[in-house]
């Protein structure tokens, strides 16, 4: 494409510099070669003058005739005048001396009378130029003057217009092909740029590129990353999707099977009659656990996406919650469990207190504690503590003698659906979303969970706030 192609090219701008900076260095060389062309010109005809002005000088004073003596001098565009001692004009070469004024006031005829010389330098009548004038005491009290034209600055300047213009012309040729090499070689190192691997041609880059590249190279990673996400997302999505249509299935179909035998009449028995009514309740109350364990993940999902106070709106707003009163009510809730399990549950409770989502704390360490009861052993204990770390961090902690986790499990009961045992899982009502929840729920209060476990000997899973900053409580409460 040519380089004039587009309004703002690197060409144009290039060319835009370079001819304005040339053109503006012959201009002002012009300029003062013209102030000095004409000074020193002037300096020489000055010279000149001075001399010619010694010579007359020297003729008039040795003879007596002056008037014949200057009618013979004949010396090229020069103004020849003699002045009488009181001024008035005695011999003009050029105008009629009787119609000229007095000339005893012109500064070369006053410095004449006094140092015996005299020199001056006047603007002509005729535009752009400049009248040198040197004067000479003559024995008999006369002044002789001699007046030169020269040409001033802007006759000078003038006359360069011409050539300037042909200067200007050859200027904008040369710019042109010089701005366009300038451009291409100035480009050549950005075309030379490979975007998928900025950091590939470094070397041959302008330093002042590198930054840019270094900043396209990160962005580079961080969509990479961020593809990765979005990938990753799909596929747990994709997954979960996939996951709940089976665990929804199951309970649903065990449901519509057992309610088919009853209104076919299969079921004549009241016993038999009881016993499926009893299987439906069960995995109704399933399908019930199962749905609002989804709605909680969803809802955590859809805070962690939003801004806080969106957030509020999905999960409820935070309040100060006393750990202590909520592990209570968590342990009421649960004892019934605990003791059908043969498990006992102990409540070591110290005054806590953390900022949060109530409902979702409860949830938080209720799924816990049930997890505890129901991956333990008849005769096996359970332990609820809260508090405040040494730190000043509140800690919620479960505490289980129950199966415990193989260490490669331990990351893995996190995810959704993930159960070590699906059989066990499901036999004791679990939905395989209670530590799915537990973590969002956790990162939702900027919590750490910490697990600790071995198999067959139990489990310890502690959730520690950060410390925890009271608005309208004064200073001291909270360290309590
Ligand atoms: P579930 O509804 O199956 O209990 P969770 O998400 O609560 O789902 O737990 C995931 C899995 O982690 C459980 O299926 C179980 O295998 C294991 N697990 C959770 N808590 C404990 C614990 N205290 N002791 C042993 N295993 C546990």
């Amino acid at each position: 494409m040519s380089p004039w192609g587009s309004k703002h090219t690197l060409s144009r701008r290039v060319f835009g510099t370079v001819f304005v900076v040339a053109f503006a260095a012959i201009a002002v060389f012009t300029v003062v070669g013209s102030a000095f062309l004409q000074s020193n010109l002037a300096q020489v005809t000055r010279t000149e003058l001075h001399d010619e002005a010694e010579i007359v000088a020297a003729a008039l004073d040795s003879t007596v005739n002056d008037i014949a003596v200057l009618e013979r001098v004949d010396i090229q565009n020069t103004r020849l005048t003699l002045i009488a001692e009181n001024g008035t004009v005695i011999y003009d070469n050029q105008e009629p001396a009787g119609s000229m004024e007095n000339h005893n006031t012109r500064p070369e005829v006053v410095a004449a009378r006094s140092t015996g010389h005299g020199s001056d330098e006047r603007a002509s009548s005729t535009l752009g130029e400049v009248m040198l004038y040197e004067a000479v005491l003559l024995a008999n009290g006369q002044v002789i003057r001699i007046a030169q034209a020269q040409a001033g600055l802007l006759t000078i300047l003038i006359s360069f217009v011409g050539p300037l213009l042909v200067i200007a012309a050859v200027v904008i040729v040369v710019s042109f092909f010089a701005a366009r090499r300038e451009s291409r070689a100035i480009i050549a190192p950005l075309l030379d740029v490979d975007l998928d691997h900025p950091k590939r041609n470094m070397d041959n880059a302008y330093s002042e590129m590198v930054p840019m590249l270094e900043r396209i190279e990160s962005q580079r990673q961080e969509l990479k990353r961020q593809v990765k996400v979005l990938a990753d997302n799909d596929r747990m999505r994709r997954e979960f999707t996939a996951n709940i249509t089976h665990e929804l299935k199951t309970p649903l179909t065990a449901i519509s099977g057992y309610a088919e035998l009853i209104s076919s009449g299969m079921a004549t028995d009241e016993a038999d009659v009881k016993d499926f009514g009893a299987r439906i309740y069960r995995e109704a109350g399933r399908l019930t656990a199962l749905v609002n364990d989804i709605l909680t993940l969803s809802n955590l999902d859809e805070a962690e996406r939003s801004e806080s106070n969106d957030a509020a709106s999905v999960l409820g707003s935070t309040e100060p919650v006393d750990l202590p009163r909520m592990l209570e009510t968590v342990e009421q809730r649960l004892e019934p469990v605990a003791h059908k399990a043969d498990v006992a549950l102990f409540l070591d409770a110290h005054p806590s207190m953390v900022i949060g989502v109530p409902r979702l704390l409860d949830e938080l360490a209720y799924n816990l504690a049930s997890n505890a009861i129901r991956y333990n052993r008849p005769g096996g204990s359970v332990v609820l503590t809260c508090g405040i770390m040494k730190d000043g961090r509140p800690f919620i902690r479960v505490e289980d003698t129950g199966i415990g986790i193989a260490p490669e499990e331990q990351q893995k009961i996190f995810e959704r659906f993930y159960r070590v045992d699906k059989s066990r899982s499901k036999a004791r009502g679990g939905t395989g979303l209670g530590l799915a929840i537990v973590k969002h729920a956790a990162a939702f209060h900027r919590a750490t969970i910490e697990l600790e476990s071995e198999p067959d000997c139990g489990t310890r899973i502690t959730v520690t706030f950060p410390v925890q900053v009271f608005p309208d409580a004064p200073l001291a409460a909270q360290s309590a």
